[in-house]
């Protein structure tokens, strides 16, 4: 009798009741006749959410670890933010005529009644816990009742068809303004939920607000497309940007201070077939100077690396996409080596942070002022170590490769997928082979994936398929299990919070040299280095995924696990 109810079977697999216990409430069950989960309920054993995955299991729903980035905006729609909050519901995907809603109380028929009539939909219901569902209502609509007033008010205003003045909104700023309201709305909304970035698109009908968190954008806020180019100007106008002109792209810059806090905003505008897109990156001037121990964490990485640095002269170069966070590595090396005897100059488009006693030259490519005309002027400045915020052209790279030669130490960025990539691309960018083996100390490719968060990570047994992926490798204790985040208020139920960096440090060893001017392809290069104790992205993935700092779904979305 045991083993076949499924109820009983929960309560032990979560190691929620001891056998005698459950024991004791069958017998219960069979003398009164009551059922297992009313006497369950009664007798309040469980937990909230514990509650809902029972009752839910009872009734052949299933129950869901909800999270923000499970939900399609389009669903949500369907349903207003009151019946949502009402209800504790939210709905998270359509499939043909049913709409699947995630509830914490999933019984509830007439609850059920209610949003098929609201929407026209076959009603699916999914279990969440009550947490989850509270936390995706606040996600996808509290921004909005923040600022409805003000888009009912704009809505109002274009329908009454009144024309967009600039001019007069610019005299208007003072006062709190819808438009004023909105845009604080969008940007303190963007740092209280951890975005990076803050994307605002024109589009029609609405103009859409999206908030980079974790590396991944999340729909915020929709606004009426006829706001928009209000909203845009008084962006430029903060920014100190020119808003006349709409047709070239341009670059500003907005001291915010929230919750006595100061954050540095880049904005970035670009001219759209729609419209003028506008990109705010949000820098949080406390935690710019990480340091090369925070990011690097792991002994080997932070010994690579400063081994690497602590070179007199030579090149070093980071790779990766964008958003794969070798900015930052690049300060912490160089906060590294800072040292008031050293002479540092950086390069950069654009200066992203300030850095105490180091002179940061900024790129304006349109006077003239390139990467490669600001370096010539650098090198006549008697610099020890000069970063160049990327190398994109041959002109730099060449000023580069002899800086490296002549005694600095050059740090930069490549676009290249992998460490062993960088060599081939500067000999495609016209550097002789022998000038890059000489000069080139190391290159290090590097991802960020998002880690676990600590408040609500826990532990399951490696499928087979997993065991298969892992091979040999196993954690430290020699255990088949896997870390994931539950999902909790402390991480918006996405399970992650903060990112970490994975690295494959590839140093220039005296063979390897000698493969560089020998012209060996890269996979030989790699293979080499490999040999010699390179850890690949995908290797040191594999390490991170075991020993609980990232999940091995985020390890696919970010490395190219196919490799070697
Ligand atoms: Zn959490």
């Amino acid at each position: 009798m045991i083993e076949t109810n499924p109820i009983v079977e929960f309560l032990l697999e979560e190691s929620i009741l001891e056998i005698q216990d459950v024991e004791r409430l069958l017998s219960q069950s069979q003398q009164t006749g009551k059922s297992l989960i009313s006497i369950i309920r009664t007798e309040d054993i469980l937990s909230g959410d514990q509650l809902t995955k029972l009752i839910a299991m009872d009734n052949c729903i299933e129950f869901i670890n909800l999270s923000s980035d499970m939900i399609d905006q389009m669903a949500v729609r369907l349903v207003p933010a009151e019946m949502a909050r009402r209800y504790n519901l939210i709905p998270v995907k359509i499939e043909k005529n049913v709409l699947f809603v995630a509830m914490s109380s999933p019984l509830n028929l007439s609850v059920r009644d209610a949003i098929a009539a609201k929407t026209g939909y076959k009603i699916v219901p999914l279990a969440a816990t009550e947490e989850a569902v509270a936390q995706a209502i606040s996600l996808h609509f509290n921004l909005e009742a923040v600022t409805k007033q003000d888009i009912v008010q704009m809505r109002l205003k274009q329908s009454s068809d009144m024309k967009v003045r600039v001019k007069k909104s610019i005299s208007d700023t003072v006062a709190a303004t819808p438009t004023v309201r909105l845009v604080d709305s969008i940007i303190t909304g963007g740092i209280n939920a951890r975005a990076s970035d803050i994307h605002i698109e024109p589009q029609l009908p609405d103009m859409r607000v999206r908030y980079r968190v974790d590396g991944i954008l999340v729909e915020a806020l929709e606004i009426p497309a006829s706001a928009q180019s209000e909203i845009i100007s008084h962006i430029k106008i903060l920014a100190d940007m020119d808003i006349s002109e709409k047709r070239l792209p341009q670059d500003g810059h907005i001291c915010f201070t929230h919750q006595n806090k100061e954050y540095d905003l880049r904005i970035a505008s670009l001219p759209a077939t729609s419209g003028e897109k506008i990109v705010i990156r949000i820098l949080d001037n406390t935690s710019a100077f990480t340091s090369l121990r925070k990011i690097a964490p792991d002994k080997n990485d932070f010994n690579k690396f400063k081994a690497l640095v602590e070179n007199p002269y030579g090149i070093i170069l980071l790779t990766g996409p964008t958003g794969s966070g070798k900015t930052t590595t690049l300060y912490s090396l160089l906060q590294e080596i800072n040292s008031p005897d050293r002479n540092i100059v950086t390069v950069e488009d654009p200066v992203e942070y300030r850095l105490d006693g180091v002179t940061q030259v900024q790129v304006k490519s349109d006077i003239g002022l390139t990467f490669a005309s600001c370096l010539r002027n650098i090198l006549r400045q008697d610099p020890d170590v000069i970063l160049i915020g990327e190398i994109r052209d041959s002109e730099t790279a060449e000023i580069a490769i002899s800086a490296a030669q002549t005694g600095h130490l050059v740090l930069s960025t490549l676009h290249t997928n992998d460490a062993a990539g960088a060599i081939s691309r500067l000999v495609n960018l016209g550097i002789p082979p022998f000038q890059v083996a000489s000069a080139l100390l190391g290159a290090v490719a590097q991802r960020l994936v998002r880690a676990i968060c600590p408040k609500c990570k826990t532990t399951y047994p490696m499928s087979e398929k997993e065991k298969t992926f892992f091979g040999s490798d196993t954690n430290e204790q020699g255990l088949d299990i896997l870390h994931k985040g539950q999902g909790c208020e402390f991480c918006r139920n996405t399970g992650h919070t903060g990112r970490v960096g994975i690295y494959e440090i590839l140093t220039v060893s005296q063979g390897i040299r000698e493969m560089i001017v020998e012209e060996r392809s890269s996979d030989e290069i790699r293979a080499c280095a490999v040999e010699q104790g390179m850890k690949t992205l995908k290797m040191q993935g594999i390490s991170k995924a075991l020993s609980g700092a990232t999940t091995l779904k985020e390890l696919y979305r970010v490395v190219d696990m196919r490799e070697n």
